[in-house]
């Protein structure tokens, strides 16, 4: 066997039977796995080492039902296995959902690329009692059949011996449909494709007789041969998808033997509803999922954000005679037990971590102080403490709570549960122009935009492209987390308000509220296209795998601490040097910061923000620091809670070096600068809403149709700053709801018009 050369093998099969799953487990890499179909948008490759040594390059693709492609990502698949030549093609078989998944199978054998079917998830037919008999399957197939698990690992050395041993031979294309009565039509168009010397001439042909259209446009000189050949009359894309299934119920479905539970029947004949449809019964219930899907995220942030976990203290407070007890001073307070009641386990750690962390900077500034600098180093400390420790420290110290917050999330997707939200959701979308598949890469939207954005490709119509590209950052992310959490946390401690974890959930319903609103504006104002039908079979439930969601929260970590390290360390450096230089290059201690370049930029964009509350009206002469914090949260949105930790210490709002994590940075903040509640809570409006970050607004160029791009940076300007001047004055200066209450009444009455006389128009077009 010839080792130098690497073989090459491509792993297709249908969405959701579990290819990124294998993928990672051949390779070791961390893709994104999700249970539910459409999650990969776009090929991967990496590398397996066989344990005879050298290696095969795997690729992922995306999954796709059938090689007639109607998606962008679905040709991507189509179009790698016939001009990229593969060596071989690892078919994934989902073992649980046998005959359906055969259907691509049945068009793969077509092409000439050796083929070796995996069939994966044996673990749970196994554990549902079924077995299949791969000599069978592979009797009548025509290729090796290797039964695997690519999430317990179980068998995939045998997988990719047998791929190896495949990818050196020869195939050529075979077909299930041509002992049939179309099988002299197929034989003719092979001929027809051979003399045009095509490559893989049976799988063209015979995508030349179901009348592709993919098929017409690239080989049209053969394709007309063949059509001229055909029959009229003949529907022969559903014939040949009849033989298909025909010769799958008849040749391949014995080879899979039922076990005993799925036979069971109760009285009555009718098959017992599994306990899974019975959950579904509920959790998709028409009035009651979304309620469900709410407190469910209300547990979650409650047991990651909340300070008074349980509401022991609440319950004090409100007289039910419970009273949270005063521990007094034990090794507990300030970890487990704050002012505000009971820490969550999210509060917990986060604690736990700023202990150190306080630790290390009070090590680090104790170091300095014993080594009596003279005045004109003194700038050293003040650099490494105030403005690197500070900003890296202030952001770190919300991983905890990111994570945990991920590990939810995570478990609620890789359960299954997501997809049903995406379900429930799909009623209400439709009337908005969107379907539930558009959920999706709105939910990806909380860990990061970036591949939320990138996964809209999967969306039908480019109306429903933009739309969900604009509002995506409305589903907060992970890195402006620190903003919600930081702000929050100083609402709470600066005027009384206990309840971190609810603000936390009422910004992210916030908004998801807004980009709801968002969509509907957006669908009456533009011309309405018919919304694909969204065909989404539900995943099957299942125990989240310890192992999935540990590789998801890892690859966060590694994410996140790199960022602190390069994008965030830089700016805070920056952001420090900004601060103590004159415009003369004079350097500027703590105290003379009020004269520094920072300040005097600060100061010039400072009146933009008046309207939302952070903006002049802020005391102390440090109120800029806002605008600053909004404007390097445009590089990572983790910047704006850096910048201010790196800012709090110098301004002096913080005394010590040991209360810059959580919200008591933000508590000192509001202190020092006279900021109001509504002002705070515009600030976290204003940086949820606004432009993303740079690499998300890059992404949304490259997948914005064209022309889109400028307005969607000037929607999200706009949309961020009239919400958060709303809430701003609502708060604030409560006489203004009855005005803003005006304002969105005379706009829905506007729209409710402006809607009808649009499909007046459209009725009276068509
Ligand atoms: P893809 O869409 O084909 O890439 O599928 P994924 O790799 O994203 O997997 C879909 C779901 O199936 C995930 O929830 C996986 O955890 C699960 N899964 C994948 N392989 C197996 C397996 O062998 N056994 C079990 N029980 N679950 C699996
Ligand atoms: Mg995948």
């Amino acid at each position: 066997m010839n080792t130098d050369r690497k073989l090459s093998v491509a792993l297709a099969g249908n969405p959701n039977c579990g290819k990124t799953t294998l993928f990672n487990s051949l390779t070791g890499a961390t893709a994104y796995v999700g249970n539910w179909p459409g999650v990969t948008v776009e090929k991967r490759s990496g590398h397996y080492k066989r344990k005879t040594g050298g290696k095969i390059e795997i690729v992922d693709l995306p999954g796709i039902y059938s090689l007639s492609p109607y998606a962008s990502e679905e040709i991507i698949s189509r179009n790698y296995i016939l001009e990229e030549h593969p060596d071989c093609i690892i078919d994934v078989v989902d073992a649980t959902n046998l005959e359906r998944n055969l259907y691509l199978t049945t068009q793969l054998l077509e092409t000439d690329v050796p083929v070796v079917v995996a069939l994966n998830m044996t673990d749970v037919l196994k554990k549902n009692g079924g077995s299949i008999d791969e000599k069978t399957l592979s009797n009548s197939l025509g290729v090796p059949v290797v039964s695997i698990s690519a999430l317990k690992q179980n068998n995939l050395d045998e997988l990719m011996e047998t791929a190896a041993k495949v990818a050196e031979s020869k195939r050529k294309g075979r077909s299930v449909l041509e002992g049939g009565d179309i099988s002299e039509i197929i034989g003719k168009a092979r001929a027809i494709y051979e003399d045009c010397e095509i490559e893989n001439p049976l799988f063209h042909a015979i995508k030349a007789i179901e009348g592709d259209e993919l098929e017409g446009q690239k080989n049209k000189e053969a394709f007309d041969k063949v059509s001229a050949i055909l029959a009229g009359g003949t529907d022969y894309e559903a014939k040949t998808a009849d033989l298909r299934y025909q010769f799958i119920t008849e040749k391949c479905a014995n080879a899979y033997k039922e076990g005993p539970t799925a036979k069971e029947e109760n009285e009555k004949g009718k098959p017992r509803l599994k306990l899974s449809d019975k959950i579904d019964r509920v959790l998709t219930n028409k009035w009651a999922g979304i309620p469900i899907f709410i407190a469910i995220l209300f547990l979650i942030f409650h047991l990651v954000f909340s300070e008074d976990f349980l509401y022991l203290n609440a319950m004090g407070a409100f007289g039910s005679g419970i009273t949270f007890p005063d521990f007094g001073d034990n090794p507990f307070t300030g970890f487990l037990i704050g002012e505000a009641g009971l820490a969550s386990p999210g509060v917990l750690l986060t604690n736990l971590l700023s202990g150190v962390t306080d630790s290390i900077t009070g090590l680090v500034s104790s170091g300095f102080e014993s080594l009596n600098l003279p005045p004109e180093l003194q700038w050293i400390p003040s650099l490494i403490c105030d403005g690197i420790l500070g900003g890296v420290f202030a952001v770190l110290g919300f991983l905890p709570q990111i994570l945990l917050l991920f590990l939810f999330f995570s478990i609620l997707e890789d359960s299954g549960y997501m997809a049903r939200v995406a379900f429930i959701l799909d009623r209400i979308f439709r009337k908005f122009g969107l379907s539930g598949r558009a959920f999706l890469p709105m939910i990806m939207g909380f860990g990061c935009s970036v591949p939320a954005m990138m996964n809209t490709r999967t969306l039908g119509t480019d109306n429903e492209k933009v739309a969900t590209i604009r509002v995506i950052p409305f589903f907060s992310c992970g890195a402006k987390l620190p903003i919600l959490t930081a702000v929050a946390g100083g609402i709470a401690l600066a005027f009384g308000m206990p309840y971190v974890d609810l603000i936390t959930l009422m910004m992210y319903l916030l908004g998801m509220v807004v980009a709801i609103c968002a969509v509907l504006v957006m669908h009456i104002t533009t011309r309405r296209e018919k919304v694909p039908p969204f065909i989404m079979e539900l995943p099957a439930y299942h125990l989240p795998q310890a192992r999935a969601l540990m590789i998801h929260l890892w690859d966060k970590t590694k994410h996140f601490v790199k960022k602190a390290f390069t994008i965030i360390f830089a700016t805070t450096v920056v952001i420090w040097l900004l601060q103590h230089l004159a415009w003369n290059w004079t350097y500027l201690p703590d105290e003379a910061s009020e004269g520094s370049i920072l300040a005097s930029l600060g100061q010039f964009i400072q009146p933009l923000f008046t309207p939302l509350g952070f903006g002049n009206q802020l005391a102390g002469g440090v109120g800029w620091v806002f605008a600053v914090a909004v404007v390097t949260g445009l590089m990572a949105k983790e910047n704006a809670i850096g910048t201010l930790g790196t800012l709090a210490v110098s301004i002096g709002a913080i005394a010590a070096f040991d209360e810059n994590a959580s919200g008591e940075m933000f508590a000192s903040m509001i202190a020092a600068t006279g900021l109001t509640a509504g002002g705070a809570i515009a600030f976290i409006i204003f940086n949820m809403l606004t432009i993303p970050c740079f690499a998300a607004v890059a992404t949304a160029k490259s997948e914005l149709p064209k022309g889109s791009f400028k307005w969607t940076v000037l929607f999200w300007l706009v949309v961020s700053y009239v919400v958060a001047a709303a809430f701003y004055t609502m708060i604030d200066f409560p006489w203004t709801i009855a005005v803003w209450a005006a304002v969105l009444i005379a706009g829905v009455a506007a729209l409710y018009f402006y809607g009808k006389k649009m499909t007046a128009k459209e009725a009276a077009g068509a």
